[in-house]
C-alpha cells in the first residue's frame, strides 16, 4: 500500500473520485482509495465492533491459581487472599457470562470488593497484583480528592479519567479494568455533622459514587478535571469496572467490638462457643460494622466483598523483606550484583531492620528507608572500587548506620 502522487490520475475505487479532487489517494494491489472513503471506512469498521459481542481474551484462572499467584507478592494476610481470588474469578466469569448472555439466564451480580485494615498491610498491593495478573487496566484514586459535583475538588467521573489513561484511551479495555479507591473510610458521613450543613465530601461523594460501582453509562472529560470545558466527553460504561475499595476505618475495632458482646459470634463443632481473636479483631468485620462507621447502607450495598487484612507482626515484616518475588533483599542483592559484588546480609541485621520498623511504627513501609540508610554509603562508594568482590552487612555495620539517620524523619514521610 502507498499514497499516490496527486498527479497520477487514478480514481477511488469507492467514491469515483479522481485524485486532485481528494486530500490523498492510497494505492493497492489493483485499486485506490482516497482519504476521505478510508475515514468512513473506520467509522464503519469501529461502529460494528462495538456492537459486536466480544469474547474477552481474557486468561481467567481459577481461584487457587489467582491465590497462588498473589503468594509470589503478599505475605500473610490469607483470608484477604482467598476473599479477593474468590471474587475475582466470579467478577471475570460473570463478564464471560455477560457477553454470552441468553434469554432468563441468571444475572450474576456485581463483587465490588470493600478492604478494611490499618494502612501499609497490603491493601493497594493487592489490587495492583491482582491486575498485574489479569493484564486488564488499573488505577488507584484517592476517595479524599472527591467533593460532590459543582464544589471545589474532582468530580468522582475523574477516577474513570484515569483509568481511561492507563488504557491508552481503549474504551473497551477500560471497561473491564479494575479501579482502586483508597481512603473510603475518609468520606464516612461525620456523626457530629449538623444536618444544615451540607456535606459536600462525606455523603455527597458516597451518592456520586453509587452509579458508578452499580454499573452505568458515564460521560468522563477524558483529560479530567474542570480546566477543559471544550473536551469532548468519552462515554464509559462501568457495568464490568471492578471497584475495590480501602480503608484504615479507624476506631472501627471498638464498633466490631462492641457488636461482638452483644451477639453470639458461634460455635464451633464441639458447641464450644468460639474465641474471639481479640489482637485481629479486625478480621470479623462486618457490612453492619462499615454501617455504624458512616459508610451509607446504598454504598455498602454495592460492595459486597468485605475482607480485612491483618495488621503485620514482626515474623511477616520479616518475610516481606525476604520473600516476595521483588523483595527488598532480592532487590539489593541484585543492584550489587550488577556491580559484580555478592551481598550477604546476616539474620540479625533483618531482625534489627524489622524491630526499627516495628519501634518507630513505620509498618512495611518503613522496611524500604531503613534498608536504604544501611545500603546508601554502600552504593555510592563500591562501585568506584572495583577490588570489591563482596559485602557483608552485619549488625554493627547495620547499626551505625542506621543510628546516622534520624527516624523521625522517616515516620513523617
Ligand atoms: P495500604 O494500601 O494497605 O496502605 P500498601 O499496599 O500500599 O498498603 O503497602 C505499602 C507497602 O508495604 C507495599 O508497597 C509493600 O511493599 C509493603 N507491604 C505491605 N503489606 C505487605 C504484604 N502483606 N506483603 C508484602 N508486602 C507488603
Amino acid at each position: 500500500m502507498a499514497s499516490n502522487n496527486k498527479k497520477d490520475n487514478v480514481q477511488c475505487s469507492f467514491c469515483g473520485r479522481n485524485s486532485k479532487e481528494v486530500g490523498m489517494m492510497i494505492s493497492g494491489f489493483d485499486a485506490h482509495i482516497c482519504d476521505h472513503c478510508a475515514e468512513q471506512a473506520h467509522e464503519i469498521v469501529k461502529s460494528e465492533a462495538k456492537d459486536k459481542p466480544r469474547r474477552f481474551s481474557l486468561q481467567l484462572k481459577k481461584p487457587a491459581e489467582i491465590k497462588a499467584f498473589l503468594d509470589n507478592y503478599v505475605i500473610g494476610q490469607e483470608e484477604a487472599k482467598k476473599v479477593l481470588a474468590v471474587a475475582v474469578y466470579n467478577h471475570y466469569k460473570r463478564l464471560d457470562a455477560v457477553v454470552i448472555a441468553k434469554e432468563n439466564d441468571v444475572e450474576i451480580e456485581k463483587s465490588n470488593i470493600i478492604l478494611v485494615g490499618e494502612t501499609g498491610t497490603g491493601k493497594t498491593l493487592l489490587a495492583r497484583t491482582i491486575a498485574k495478573m489479569l493484564q486488564v487496566p488499573f488505577c488507584i484514586a484517592d476517595a479524599t480528592v472527591f467533593t460532590e459535583a459543582g464544589y471545589v475538588g474532582e468530580d468522582v467521573e475523574s477516577l474513570l479519567t484515569r483509568l481511561l489513561q492507563a488504557a491508552d484511551y481503549d474504551v473497551a479495555a477500560a471497561e473491564r479494568g479494575i479501579v482502586f479507591i483508597d481512603e473510603i473510610d475518609k468520606i464516612a458521613r461525620k456523626q457530629d455533622n449538623p444536618s444544615i450543613t451540607r456535606d459536600v465530601s462525606g455523603e455527597g461523594v458516597q451518592q456520586g459514587l453509587l452509579k458508578l460501582l452499580e454499573g452505568a453509562q458515564v460521560n468522563v472529560p477524558p483529560q479530567g478535571g474542570r480546566k477543559h470545558p471544550e473536551q469532548k466527553m468519552i462515554t464509559v460504561n462501568t457495568q464490568n469496572i471492578l471497584f475495590i475499595c480501602g480503608g484504615a476505618f479507624d476506631g472501627i475495632e471498638r464498633i466490631i467490638g462492641r457488636r461482638l458482646k452483644t451477639q453470639v459470634i458461634g460455635y464451633d463443632v464441639k458447641g464450644e462457643k468460639q474465641r474471639v481473636d481479640k489482637d485481629n479483631i479486625v478480621r470479623y468485620v462486618a457490612p453492619q460494622d462499615l454501617r455504624s462507621f458512616g459508610l451509607i447502607p446504598e454504598l455498602i450495598g454495592r460492595l459486597p466483598v468485605v475482607s480485612s487484612l491483618l495488621p503485620l507482626d514482626r515474623e511477616i515484616l520479616k518475610r516481606i523483606l525476604i520473600e516476595p518475588r521483588n523483595s527488598l533483599v532480592k532487590q539489593y542483592t541484585k543492584l550489587f550484583e550488577i556491580d559484580n559484588i555478592k551481598l550477604e546480609i546476616d539474620d540479625e541485621v533483618l531482625d534489627f531492620i524489622v524491630e526499627k520498623a516495628v519501634e518507630y511504627k513505620l509498618g512495611a513501609r518503613g522496611l524500604r528507608s531503613i534498608c536504604e540508610a544501611i545500603m546508601l554509603d554502600a552504593m555510592y562508594e563500591f562501585p568506584a572500587n572495583p577490588d570489591i568482590r563482596d559485602f557483608k552487612v552485619t549488625l554493627d555495620y547495620a547499626e551505625e548506620k542506621v543510628s546516622k539517620i534520624s527516624l523521625n524523619r522517616l515516620m513523617v514521610a
